[in-house]
């Protein structure tokens, strides 16, 4: 006979096993491990959760899912009431495997992060981004939706998909687990993604080396076409020219695309209407920024795919200190749990407080010119030096220390740092940005430099 206990863990056990493949790996780490079934009383089901913000998530955004999952199993559960619980979860030992599993992942993780992984060359997929880390709050759950419906109906669903949030906020994680799952799904699907930046570097080379035709064929065959950051087409007239024929080819064919811009279509200037009005043709949806209870949830489940478990505390502050977006969530997180490997020692609120201040980024009360003023006030030059042509060593760093905090610390695009600095193109800045970042890597004397000059831009706000 099975004991009232046995009974309560095994309903709960085979609940879980089927919530397991209904929510994503993340959201189930995050919010169903280390809960349990306390009691069940005419029809009312207690769920014991390790803590009161647990509660409010499974209360308001799972508890229709929940009840449905229990039903099915045991037609009876009225409904479902949810306790904090410090009651050692008896499933906590049961989960030892689970645990295993999720260090090994985890490991494996950060493995990836360090080669920079393998990125699948034909369709230029980046296999880190995946559904099964994707965080979902009321801050992404409608293009998170679109997502998914476009994976099981591809060029059908919502055709194109335009997705817009500002930076850091996940929409090239998520049109690149579309683009994974599809390519998951079928092997033989044609997926591309692609930026627009080099979209239109492309279109540029197939014009110089005369290859149109190439470039016509090599966009026309995909089924999946993804276009990252659109925002970038602007102004660029020949560029939207070509891709407006690439769009009309593929969606004729009743394939898909998705976008992504930091803004929505209306806002993107010069932008051709037809274009734009291509754009505006299927499922519009943006991404906000994640309000306080996404951000925990964010922070709770990063932690636990890198094999870290911190305090609550500690997780509530990180949470509460960085608002902006996912990034730089990311950004904290990495650097704190840096520490606590090297350290190899638990961390107290105020260390962490410690950490946050030494890596904060200072904030956009610095203007783009005074950021300019205060480089070239380090290197001693003239201002002026920085807008023309010159190719000094002694203005070409200063000149792309400039572009490169620009880009990392204040998120300025590279057509508009290229703009800020005499009509440069973007390409330009891109390799600003890429050598100061190795020179970062190699070079003390230009990391001691980067440090001083943000340390005095820092200083000042
Ligand atoms: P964007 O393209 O909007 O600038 P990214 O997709 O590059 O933003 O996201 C920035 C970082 O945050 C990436 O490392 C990404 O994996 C992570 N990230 C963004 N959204 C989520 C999410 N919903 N769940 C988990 N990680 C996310
Ligand atoms: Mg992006």
């Amino acid at each position: 006979m099975e004991t009232a206990n046995e009974e309560l863990d095994n309903l709960w056990k085979t609940a879980l096993a089927e919530i397991e493949l209904e929510v994503s790996r993340a959201n189930f780490a995050t919010w169903f491990q280390n809960t349990l079934i306390l009691d069940k009383e005419d029809g009312v089901i207690i769920v014991g959760v390790p803590n009161g913000f647990t509660k409010e998530w499974l209360s308001t955004k799972y508890n229709k899912f929940i009840i449905k999952v229990l039903r099915k199993i045991s037609p009876e559960v009225k409904s479902v009431d949810y306790v904090i619980s410090s009651q050692p979860s008896a499933l906590l030992k049961k989960n030892k495997k689970r645990e295993a599993e999720d260090v090994a992942a985890a490991s494996k993780e950060s493995q990836m992060e360090i080669t920079e992984i393998y990125i699948d060359p034909e369709a230029n997929l980046n296999p880190r981004y995946t559904f099964d880390n994707f965080i979902v709050g009321s801050f992404n759950e409608l293009a998170y939706s679109a997502g998914i419906a476009i994976t099981k109906n591809l060029g059908t669903a919502y055709n194109p998909l335009f997705v817009y949030g500002g930076v850091g906020l996940g929409k090239t994680h998520l049109l690149q687990a579309i683009g994974n799952e599809v390519k998951k799904n079928n092997r033989e699907a044609k997926v591309q993604y692609i930026t627009s930046e080099k979209f239109t570097l492309d279109f540029v080379n197939s014009v110089q080396n005369n290859t149109p035709n190439i470039f016509k064929e090599k966009y026309r065959k995909y089924d999946l076409l993804i276009v990252d950051d659109i925002q970038f087409f602007s102004r660029k007239e020949k560029t939207q020219e070509e891709f407006f024929h690439v769009f009309n080819a593929i969606y004729g064919k009743n394939k898909q695309i998705i976008f992504s811009s930091d803004r929505p279509p209306k806002q993107i200037e010069g932008l051709e209407e037809r274009l734009r009005s291509r754009f505006e043709s299927g499922m519009i949806v943006d991404i906000n920024q994640p309000e306080f209870e996404s951000r925990l949830a964010i922070l709770k489940a990063k932690s636990e795919l890198k094999g870290i478990t911190l305090e609550m505390e500690i997780l509530e502050y990180i949470a509460s200190a960085i608002s902006e977006n996912i990034r730089e969530l990311e950004g904290a997180l990495n650097s704190i749990i840096g520490q606590i490997k090297m350290m190899g020692k638990v961390l107290t609120l105020n260390d962490v407080k410690e950490i946050l201040k030494k890596n904060a980024k200072p904030k956009k009360i610095v203007s783009v010119n005074q950021l300019i003023k205060f480089v070239c006030d380090f290197y001693s030059i003239e201002e002026r030096h920085l807008f023309e042509k010159t190719r000094r060593k002694d203005v070409v760093i200063p000149r792309q220390i400039a572009m490169y905090l620009l880009r990392e610390d204040f998120n300025s695009s590279y057509p508009f740092i290229g703009q800020k600095f005499g009509g440069k193109d973007h390409t330009t800045v891109i390799h600003a940005y890429e050598k100061i970042s190795l020179l970062l890597k190699s070079e003390g004397k230009i990391r001691d430099e980067v440090e001083q000059i943000r340390k005095i831009i820092y200083d000042s706000v």
